[in-house]
């Protein structure tokens, strides 16, 4: 028998419609690309967004044209956001700091039509326009007064596309299912693989995520989310915070230290969220100016290991609570996170930290296990660590027009990350499964000791890789980046770690770089580092 209820279908424009009427008190703030600061209502971002609607209708676009973005977080990102997915087309987010050649592939594999592009991001665009034929329109976020010269011909301008344009447009109806977002991730090895968002995953996954269980926002918030909208939308913040009431605060090209700590102070806001290395300019800087973060209660630390020196510095510090969350762009991408518990509330500094440093328990929607390489269910004892699995209403289930779905099996989606669960339900994370360092028979892991070494007052940036070994299959390798003006010994180093991990544990030699290769999402790029360190302990 089925219930007798609604079937009313979830749609992403109802989102704004509703923050619109019902929280007027909140207000969107955006560093200008251009300059300055911009302040408006969700009410004015509506009505902006049924202009841009229009305005796109008028361009031809139709229901499931992909329309691109190659923007920063802004205002008018966040207009396109709602504009494109309200009227039945697909938002496109485009990583810039992907390989251009990365970014003329997934432009021709989405088929993009319209490429809406900050001032930024034009010459990047004027380098592939070339092979990028099937673009019919592209769009420059900015006003008549800061139009750049381009060799690109018939550009349009943001502004002058939405003036003039009717401010009502009916968005329309369709099955929830229907495609919303798209976003190429980028692994480390061949073509980067289509995500795509329904409207339904994309309202599941906003309403889960501003739980106080979860980032905790309501009216009284004022976020800033750090990551960027080019990158799994900003982890749903732009969905998320109108429904919760919270004020959004963009920061624009600002990503530095120091334009960081001026927005959070200037505009007191309350919740962050962002990844370590956000993290670590941000508390340089104002370590540096003896500044403070009194405004912040909480921090979201997510996309790769938030380091325990980092927890401590925020917390003791700064009174700020770290959240340590754990997602990923087939995730939509939240899947894990530690939030306030009376545990954790009342737990001495030691206990509660350990806990922190994990990457937290599922939230209500996302369903975990481990299993081993034959696919059997591992025990949740906090010391087994196997392959982590997941399934859930705002998880992929195949990758956009792509054969590559391997891990894609029976309902699960297998994460490539190898964790532990504790008895508790808390899942760490213990490395990438292909990072993962093999030392006879032995798994050591690579994210452990990075967390470790970074703890070293000179340290910057730790890297640890498995190097093939004669007698041991691999043995585990570190990188440092010192800290401006440090310098530091390999002995130190060594010494510094020997007490936090076991002796087979720690690493045969540690080298110390200049910098460390990254990929466009800001995670260390190991494979290249593996390249070039391949025979260091085989001569
Ligand atoms: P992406 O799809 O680019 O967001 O990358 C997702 C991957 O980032 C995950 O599969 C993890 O390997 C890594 N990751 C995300 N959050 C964390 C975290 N808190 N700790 C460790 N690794 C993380």
């Amino acid at each position: 028998m089925l219930g007798i209820m609604m079937d009313k279908q979830l749609n992403i424009a109802d989102i704004l419609e509703y923050a619109a009427v019902y929280n007027r008190d909140a207000e969107i703030v955006t560093r200008l690309v251009e300059g300055g600061i911009h302040r408006y209502t969700y009410a004015d971002a509506l009505t902006r967004s049924k202009q841009l609607a229009n305005a796109l209708q008028s361009l031809g676009v139709q229901i499931g044209d992909r329309v691109a973005t190659l923007a920063w977080n802004t205002h008018r990102h966040f207009e396109i956001y709602y504009a494109v997915s309200g009227m039945g087309a697909i938002t496109h987010t485009i990583n810039p700091r992907l390989f251009p050649e990365q970014i003329v592939y997934i432009i021709n594999h989405a088929e993009d039509g319209v490429v809406f592009v900050d001032l930024t991001f034009l010459p990047l665009l004027e380098a592939i326009a070339p092979q990028i034929s099937g673009v019919r329109h592209i769009v420059v976020m900015t006003d008549a007064a800061h139009m750049p010269e381009s060799s690109l011909p018939g550009l349009l301008c943001y502004e002058d596309l939405l003036q003039g344009q009717e401010a009502d447009f009916e968005w329309p109806q369709f099955d929830e299912k229907t495609a919303a977002g798209l976003c190429y991730t980028s692994g480390t090895t061949g073509n980067p693989k289509g995500v795509l968002y329904s409207h339904r995953s994309t309202v599941l996954h906003a309403i889960a995520s501003c739980r106080s269980s979860a980032l905790n926002l309501g009216p009284m918030s004022r976020v800033l989310p750090v990551v960027p909208m080019f990158h799994v939308c900003a982890w749903g913040i732009p969905y998320a915070a109108p429904i919760a009431g919270s004020s959004i605060l963009f920061p624009g090209a600002g990503m530095d230290g120091a334009s960081l700590h001026g927005l959070i102070d200037g505009e007191k806001a309350t919740a962050l969220l962002g990844v370590p290395t956000v993290w670590l300019g941000l508390l340089n800087y104002v370590e540096s100016i003896g500044g403070h973060l009194d405004s912040v209660d909480s921090v979201v630390i997510g996309g790769s290991a938030a380091p325990r020196s980092m927890l401590e510095k925020f917390q003791d510090q700064y009174g700020v609570f770290p959240i340590h969350a754990w997602g990923m762009t087939e995730m939509s991408p939240m899947g894990s996170l530690c939030a306030m518990t009376p545990y954790l509330k009342g737990a001495d500094r030691d206990a509660r930290l350990r806990i922190q440093s994990k990457q937290g328990r599922p939230v209500f929607g996302v369903e975990m296990k481990i299993v081993d390489d034959e696919g059997n269910a591992l025990p949740h004892d906090g010391r087994t660590f196997g392959r982590l699995m997941v399934r859930g209403p705002w998880i992929a289930s195949g990758y956009y027009r792509s054969d590559e779905n391997a891990a894609f099996q029976d309902g699960w989606f297998d994460t490539g990350d190898v964790s532990t669960i504790d008895p508790e339900g808390y899942m760490q994370i213990v490395d990438r499964s292909k990072d993962v360092i093999k030392s006879g028979g032995e798994w050591i892991s690579s994210i452990e000791l990075e967390n470790y070494a970074v703890g070293h007052p000179s340290v910057a940036e730790a890297c640890v890789v498995g190097i093939a070994h004669p007698k041991w299959d691999e043995r585990p390798l570190l990188l440092i980046v010192n800290r401006e003006g440090a310098t530091c010994t390999k002995d130190a180093i060594i010494a510094y770690l020997s007490d936090k991990v076991a002796k087979w544990w720690l690493p045969d030699d540690v080298v110390f770089v200049e910098s460390l290769p990254h990929t466009a999402t800001g995670k260390l790029l190991k494979t290249e580092v593996r390249a070039r360190f391949e025979r260091h302990y085989t001569g």
